[in-house]
């Protein structure tokens, strides 16, 4: 990242370096914990935590649990197309793992926890904002059914940092904020690409086979010594698993913002979540990242940027490899990319116009239905929920409370969209009623919506976290009505005052 302006201190040959996080000079308030993750993945007392000072204690770093070993990551990565080199956990810092109840492995990590060997000129804090987009949309992303790391708490505290808001080109002092999070691992493509780009071969087979082994083992059954064609497996998986997650991004209007491969999990979960940003109204050149000016990760490039992404991944896989031939399969491996997006696309958007089998002319139709949002500025979500509004046994007029589909069907091809539509659903065999409920089903009604996030961060920065709480409860049932979050518009188009909100990587 540009902002950086010292390089940083390479050191070669290790992937993790200990270190504890820097306790507050302040103190530090909680603002808010996600029950469920606390009491289904850390085996806690969700109702009984807040309120112990220990608790708190423990989540910002402030005090290292005894037999708790603090470690940063070094890992690398390409940013923006080029190799950046060493990066590695600059504001996040590994606590440990905790095996659960249910036998689960999950790794907790503060961010925002203070500097780190990795660091380089960054202060390894993190701002209230960042951490309230993080904490909230992680678990958005859960329970839309995408892959993605896990938030379990969130505290906020009054040391500050100076971060560039990029609204009037003064840096602002900010409040700092940690949130744990977890994840089953949190390797990234990166942590591959480091040890391979500077020959580490030794190191770059212990992580993998390392990984293959607490990790793959689903897939890949544990040996003594791996062999090319688990390399070659292991590779062929992540490819089809990246190819999913960023379908079922597509299919919820999720743009990540910075689809660097130090970002990108090896496990194919929504990881770091920084300038991010929902569709609002279909647009598939939205960027939601204020600094990428040239729309590398628009929400329309994602998918060619995640087969860029496997493919710089590929080359990490390189110097494992003992057979040429196996370089030729693992190149093979690639091709499978775009085949797999595409089924799982289809798939999704199938059921998400309600067509419970496939049709020939699904593909047409439902390009035809996105051509007619995107032409009438139509709100993605919103649109496709209300598809479930029409009646196509009665008269298929598109009622007055479907307002997104309203404007959508201002459209001179609407009339045609709704005479394919109903070509299609006779031809599928498709009950109105298992139509509707497929579609309810599968379109939320609730997305993290910026103007959501900003609300709730507005009211953060005065010190009242309840519009957290209660996003948290509405973004934990997405596919259903519920009359708080309709009371405040949280299924609408954003209202004009956040038109010009702009987020970015300084965070
Ligand atoms: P990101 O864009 O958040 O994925 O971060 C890219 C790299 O910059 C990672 O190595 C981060 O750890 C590092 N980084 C981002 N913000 C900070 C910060 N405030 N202090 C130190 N390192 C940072
Ligand atoms: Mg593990
Ligand atoms: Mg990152």
């Amino acid at each position: 990242d540009s902002y950086f302006k010292t390089p940083a201190r390479f050191i070669p040959r290790v992937i993790f370096s200990k270190i504890e996080p820097t306790p507050f000079r302040s103190k530090v308030k909680l603002m808010a914990i996600t029950k469920s993750v606390l009491e289904d993945i850390l085996d806690m007392n969700g109702d009984k935590l807040p309120g112990r000072e220990e608790f708190v204690d423990f989540v910002s770093g402030n005090v290292v649990l005894p037999g708790s070993v603090p470690l940063a990551h070094r890992y690398g990565g390409h940013q923006f197309g080029s190799w950046a080199n060493q990066l590695g956990d600059g504001r996040a810092i590994m606590l440990g793992e905790y095996v659960n109840k249910a036998g689960e492995h999950w790794e907790l990590q503060l961010k925002g926890s203070g500097k780190t060997p990795y660091s380089r000129s960054g202060d390894g804090r993190a701002v209230l904002r960042s951490s309230i987009r993080e904490f909230l949309c992680s678990e958005a992303m859960y329970h839309l059914g995408v892959p993605t790391s896990r938030a379990a708490s969130l505290v906020v505290s009054d040391d500050t940092a100076y971060r560039d808001q990029f609204y009037d080109g003064h840096m602002k002092q900010e409040r700092t904020a940690v949130v744990l999070r977890l994840a089953p691992t949190w390797f990234r493509f990166g942590s591959l690409e480091i040890l391979a780009k500077n020959g580490e071969t030794k190191e770059l087979k212990q992580l993998v086979d390392f990984i293959l082994r607490e990790h793959f083992t689903d897939w890949i059954s544990v040996r003594k010594q791996y062999v090319d064609e688990d390399y070659i497996a292991m590779f062929g998986l992540i490819v089809n698993k990246t190819a999913d997650m960023i379908a079922k991004w597509q299919s919820v209007g999720f743009s990540h913002g910075v689809c660097n491969t130090d970002n990108f999990s090896l496990l194919s979960i929504t990881i770091d979540f920084g300038p991010f940003g929902f569709l609002d109204a279909y647009n598939p050149d939205f960027i939601p990242n204020f600094s990428d000016s040239e729309g590398r990760y628009s929400y329309k490039n994602q998918p060619d940027v995640g087969l860029f992404n496997v493919n710089k991944l590929r080359e990490a896989f390189w110097p494992l490899l003992r057979k040429e031939s196996s370089k030729e399969k693992m190149h093979e491996a690639l091709d499978n990319y775009y085949p797999r997006f595409w089924r799982t696309f289809q798939r999704i958007f199938r059921n998400k116009l309600g067509l419970i089998r496939e049709d020939p002319k699904e593909r047409e139709l439902m390009q035809l239905f996105l051509s007619i949002l995107q032409e009438t500025k139509s709100d993605f979500t919103a649109s496709f929920r209300q598809l479930g509004l029409i009646n196509f046994e009665w008269l298929e007029e598109v009622p007055s409370t479907a307002w997104a589909l309203k404007k959508a069907s201002k459209h001179k091809k609407w009339t045609q969209f709704l005479k394919d539509y109903e070509e299609v659903l006779k031809r599928t065999k498709v009950a109105e009623i298992d139509r509707v409920k497929l579609i309810n089903a599968t379109n939320p009604v609730y997305i993290l919506r910026n103007w959501m996030a900003e609300r709730a961060i507005r009211a953060a920065d005065m010190n009242d976290f309840s519009e957290i709480w209660d996003l948290q409860k509405v973004l934990e049932k997405p596919f259903d009505e519920q009359a708080y979050a309709e009371e405040r518009g949280f299924s609408k188009e954003a209202p004009n005052w956040s038109k010009q909100l702009k987020v970015s990587c300084s965070s």
